[in-house]
């Protein structure tokens, strides 16, 4: 199978780093406890533009100190040896270099990165079987075209549901429903 995989919040905690920079930067000390929103910068009170300059200061230092999630090394070895692996992130292109970075640093092995924000059309045009992310509105577009979505379960996708959607709350259940879909391809 061809396989997409996110970055953030799906195959590292990107909240841990994004609530340590966020607070340094405005001198507040929300933990992961008040994170409900996939935007997490909105529990800031921070429009977009401020978002932005915030993110743009403290981006590589959020991305390089993130940490994979418990066996999401040793699963993403497994499925890289039997499939097509893509990573498809929204991140933008201004951290690419970090990125690849941190994928080498923690020894991921990947076919391909893109970083977009139309994952729906990406994965279309590349035909990937299914996307693995943690995004509510991804899911969301992919139910309606059919496609499936391991969803990796976060407090703010929690009212998603559809048969295509399969819920993930770590990286061995992740595996489980992919071995599902490859004996359904
Ligand atoms: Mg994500």
């Amino acid at each position: 199978m061809h396989i997409g995989i996110d970055l953030d919040n799906t195959i590292l905690d990107a909240t841990s780093a994004h609530l340590q920079y966020y607070n340094q930067a405005s001198g507040l000390s929300f933990t992961a406890d008040d994170v409900n929103d996939f935007y997490l910068y909105r529990l800031y009170g921070w429009d977009k533009t401020e978002r932005d300059a915030i993110y743009n200061k403290y981006g590589h230092d959020i991305h390089w100190n993130s940490a994979p999630f418990p066996m999401a090394v040793e699963i993403l070895q497994q499925l890289f040896n039997q499939h097509q692996i893509s990573i498809i992130t929204a991140r933008p292109l201004l951290f690419l270099d970090v990125t690849v970075k941190w994928l080498k640093h923690h020894n991921i092995n990947y076919h391909n990165i893109t970083l977009i924000e139309n994952k729906l059309q990406e994965c279309l045009n590349s035909k990937v079987d299914v996307l693995i992310d943690d995004g509510p509105h991804y899911a969301e577009e992919f139910a309606l075209v059919n496609k499936p979505v391991i969803l990796y379960e976060q407090p703010y996708n929690r009212s998603v549901t559809n048969v295509l959607v399969y819920r993930a709350s770590n990286w061995i259940e992740v595996k489980k429903h992919i071995d599902y879909l490859g004996t359904k391809a």
